[in-house]
């Protein structure tokens, strides 16, 4: 009787036509990137945007996105690891943004949860803010989006990019701020995209958010595997899930599923230059 409830394996909502993710890990997701790329398919996904958040990683993202069809890489070292942005990786990184089938520098941003929560393995603020800066550059002199990674950073982050050059688009990704932070970003031009938690019972103030941002400003993304939607909370990611995500923001938004999906395939077009 007291034997914990097995955590449900997560199955797509009904195949919804026409869906984005714009935002995932597909190195980390389980099994092969053209396996969970069939499977996103099969949801009704027709382009994601897979994020190299290391060099390793990177590499992996762009021969995806070169080998896949409806599949485009992103490409940074991520704030917590951003003590590894060396001249080697800098170079390198250049290299990859040039790249057609890189389409946006990220995620790139600031992290001070985990300066928190694991000071040793975390680079301090003044290294993320520092590699923020690079990134950005790199994001203004290759012409391609800005994605954003911000935890517990809000005003670190938006001083930054306010005294920092302007990037074609600059996108938060997993979007998880406060009403006036939306709306701060929405009036400069930032897309925000939202992720698996816009469903998790408690963030009604997101699930605010997600219904203010004007149509041309919003995306969403798994950001697997982490940040499964409900009903499926806890269990692993992975985009052929974003249609959880996509009926709970078409529900706060009052539009058709179909209708959403439409807004954000273009907006994912027009950010990510395609
Ligand atoms: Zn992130
Ligand atoms: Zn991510």
């Amino acid at each position: 009787m007291s034997k914990k409830k097995p955590r449900p394996i997560p199955v797509p909502a009904a195949t919804i036509p026409g869906l984005i993710d714009a935002h995932t890990h597909l190195a980390s997701c389980a099994g092969e990137p053209a396996a969970l790329v069939a499977r996103a398919v099969a949801a009704g996904v027709d382009k994601l945007c897979t994020v190299g958040d290391g060099l390793a990683e990177a590499r992996m993202a762009l021969e995806s996105a070169r080998e896949l069809e409806g599949v485009f890489a992103a490409c940074a070292i991520h704030p917590t690891r951003a003590g590894q942005l060396d001249a080697a990786a800098r170079a390198e990184l250049t290299g990859m943004v040039a790249d057609p089938a890189c389409v946006a520098v990220g995620e790139t941003g600031l992290d001070t949860y985990w300066i928190t929560h694991d000071p040793e393995g975390t680079a301090d603020l003044e290294t993320q803010e520092e590699a923020l800066r690079w990134h950005i550059d790199l994001a203004v002199s290759a012409g391609k989006a800005l994605m954003i990674h911000n935890r517990e950073a809000d005003a670190e982050l938006l001083r930054v990019l306010a005294d920092s050059p302007t990037p074609v688009h600059t996108i938060l990704h997993c979007f998880s701020s406060p009403l006036d932070v939306a709306r701060e970003a929405t009036d400069r031009g930032y897309t925000l995209s939202f992720a698996g938690n816009v469903t998790f019972r408690r963030n009604e103030e997101l699930r605010e958010a997600a219904r203010l941002v004007p149509a041309e400003q919003i995306l969403i993304e798994t950001d697997a595997p982490y940040m499964t939607p409900e009903p499926f909370r806890g269990s692993r990611n992975e985009p052929s899930l974003i249609g959880h995500t996509a009926l709970c923001i078409a529900q706060v938004r009052g539009v058709d599923v179909e209708e959403l999906a439409g807004v954000l395939s273009r907006n994912f077009d027009r950010v990510y230059g395609l």
